[in-house]
């Protein structure tokens, strides 16, 4: 491998890269996030690890001895790496910083004997628009056939004691990734075999379970951050600024944010800007407390945090803080930093005139679920965050279209009062915490929407059908007339439109009777009792008289596409004939 890790420059000096774990459910984000922990503590030295709130710091002594055989005695420039302790995608689109996503560098986690799956791609798509370098972690690969157990050892270790049949399926599992990746527009190679990393995306072998390749997997992450993410990662004093992941507000103690600084020195008793549900605003760091690891296990107060960090702020001021959004400790203009607050809290969702509604705990969720949705063609009229709302359903349910009345719920709860609204309004929520299967309900709700609205319209058009008056049953002669009379084709239905063999106006039909019940429709062949409105018997129409089922010639085209029955389609010829005495071009158009 051509990666030089050179030692400390003079000056220049970097913070932990924050890394973040992604990829689908059960292949392996927890075990592999573990691992990594697991790795660090079984060196057994004090201080090599230390779990924060929200993070997990791994010092470079500890992936430097780790690594030791794959270093060869080279030293790391970054002081460490810094793990966020909430895996996934989701959670990684929903922590931002400077516009971009908080962590400088990920770890896409591939069960090696599945290969790509919906949110392997998902997270891919996140990773690609926030250009997030990330490395695989090919796990589970002791689940390979002919697996000579190890564990604990580097991947470059665990490949000497392994059997060449062994070597050859893994060698072809990983191909399999290479040629998968490539269609999402990724070169990759197994990292040991890379020479310009810059354009290939290092896939690194793995097994979670069993903890292989974590020094491996370390080495790389500290290795194309120093090299690559310098810039992002240098050390910088002049500036502090974090990302609030989580907010807590508890009776007696106020309120607390969970968060990641990411630049710069967090104390207390400083003054920060916060964006809050009602507008940027300012506040005090109240207290600030750690994790601590080892001996002294549990939170421990500090009086100051250097980036990078999770640490937990305890704030002055009762603020409805959003999470996901930044926290700068105020020096100089203050206007300045709101308005950076602001343009940080944004995200960009192409909305459309039509289209389904969209509610999510988050910002970044809120925009990762768009960005699927979009993938899918599916046009968004409103998205927003926040939980489902009385105001969210009665919004919804004043629209026209019946394929709007649906609204996508991500990661929120539906209110009790919303819930009784939608179920008033005929409007549905489609709610879920997983991208894909949310998606994919809502793609089967569409479907099956457009299919009933079809059904409908189908069933209210009218069939082209052929009717005599029996002359044998007059009932009443009018307002409205009833006679019996032998449908020949088709099917009549209450509010049809009756015309004669003239093309005249033979009546609306205003209800059906068979053998003394009243039906909506009745299918030929069949004898009936109507009640027509509109016409005088022996005078527009008259005992023995044709009629027909009078038909728009706008459903002409669609009537005949339909696999209507000869003698339906018979009938539909005669009423274009009928028509044509009139307009020689009728039904020749749309
Ligand atoms: P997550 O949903 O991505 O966080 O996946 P988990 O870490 O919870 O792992 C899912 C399942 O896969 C669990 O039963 C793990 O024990 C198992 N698993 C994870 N990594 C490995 C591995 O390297 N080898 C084997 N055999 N099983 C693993």
């Amino acid at each position: 491998m051509e990666m030089s890790i050179s030692s400390t420059e003079q000056g220049v000096r970097y913070r932990q890269p924050i890394v973040c774990v992604l990829g689908h459910v059960d292949h392996g984000k927890t075990t592999v996030l573990d691992a990594i922990r697991g790795t660090s503590v079984a060196q057994k030295e004090a201080g090599g690890i230390t779990q924060r709130i929200g993070a997990t710091d791994i010092d470079a002594e500890t992936i430097e001895r780790s690594a030791r055989a794959l270093l060869k005695g080279a030293k790391l420039k970054v002081p460490g790496l810094l793990f966020i302790d909430t895996p996934g995608h989701v959670a990684f689109s929903n922590m931002r910083a400077r516009g971009g996503a908080l962590a400088d560098i990920a770890v896409l986690v591939i069960d090696i004997n599945e290969g790509l799956m919906p949110q392997t791609v998902e997270s891919i798509n996140i990773l690609k628009k926030f250009r997030t370098p990330f490395i695989v972690a090919a796990n589970k690969i002791d689940l390979i056939p002919l697996f000579t157990p190890v564990r604990d050892v580097s991947f470059i270790e665990c490949l000497k004691k392994q059997r060449k049949e062994y070597v050859e399926e893994l060698d072809r599992r990983i191909y399999e990734l290479v040629s998968a990746l490539y269609g999402q527009g990724f070169q990759s190679e197994r990292y040991d075999r890379i020479t310009d990393f810059t354009r290939t995306v290092a896939i690194v072998p793995v097994s979670g379970k069993l903890h292989i390749g974590m020094p491996d997997l370390l080495m790389m992450l500290a290795g194309l951050a120093q090299r690559y993410l310098e810039n992002d990662i240098r050390l910088r004093t002049d500036e502090t600024r974090g990302t609030v992941i989580e907010v807590k507000r508890e009776e007696g103690t106020g309120v607390t944010l969970d968060t990641v600084i990411y630049q710069g020195v967090l104390r207390a008793g400083d003054e920060i800007a916060l964006n809050t549900r009602d507008g940027p605003a300012v506040t005090r760091v109240r207290g600030m407390l750690i994790n601590t690891h080892g001996r002294k296990k549990g939170l421990r107060e500090v009086e100051s945090v250097q980036a990078a960090a999770g640490v937990r702020v305890l704030i002055s001021d009762k603020l409805d803080v959003i999470p996901g959004t930044p926290m700068i400790v105020v020096r100089g203009d203050r206007d300045k930093i709101f308005e950076e607050i602001i343009k940080e809290s944004s995200v960009s969702i192409p909305l459309s005139e039509h289209g389904v509604t969209v509610k999510a705990e988050a910002l970044g969720s809120l925009e990762a679920v768009s960005y699927e949705l979009g993938q899918k063609g599916i046009g968004i009229r409103s998205a927003q965050t926040g939980d489902v709302t009385k105001r969210d359903i009665i919004d919804v349910a004043t629209l026209q279209d019946p394929m709007e009345k649906v609204i996508i719920a991500f990661n929120v709860s539906v209110l009790p009062e919303a819930q009784q609204a939608a179920a008033e309004n005929d409007v549905t929520i489609i709610q879920g915490n997983i991208i894909y299967r949310l998606i994919e309900e809502v793609e089967g709700w569409l479907a099956e929407k457009k299919k009933q609205l079809e059904e409908g319209r189908k069933q209210s058009m009218p069939v082209p059908s052929k009717l005599v008056i029996l002359p044998e049953y007059i009932f009443r002669t009018s307002k409205p007339v009833i006679v019996g009379v032998r449908l020949l084709s088709g099917q009549l239905k209450v509010g049809d439109t009756l015309i004669k063999s003239d093309g005249r106006y033979g009546g609306t039909v205003k209800s059906i009777r068979e053998n003394e019940v009243s039906k909506n429709y009745v299918d030929a062949p069949a004898e009936v009792a109507v009640a027509i409105d509109g016409v005088t018997l022996n005078r527009q129409i008259n005992p023995n008289e044709t009629l027909y089922v009078d038909i728009p010639e706008s459903v002409v085209r669609e009537l005949r596409a339909r696999a209507l029955d000869p003698e339906t389609m018979k009938t539909l010829e005669e009423i274009i004939k009928i028509k044509r005495k009139e307009n020689p071009f009728w039904g020749t158009r749309a």
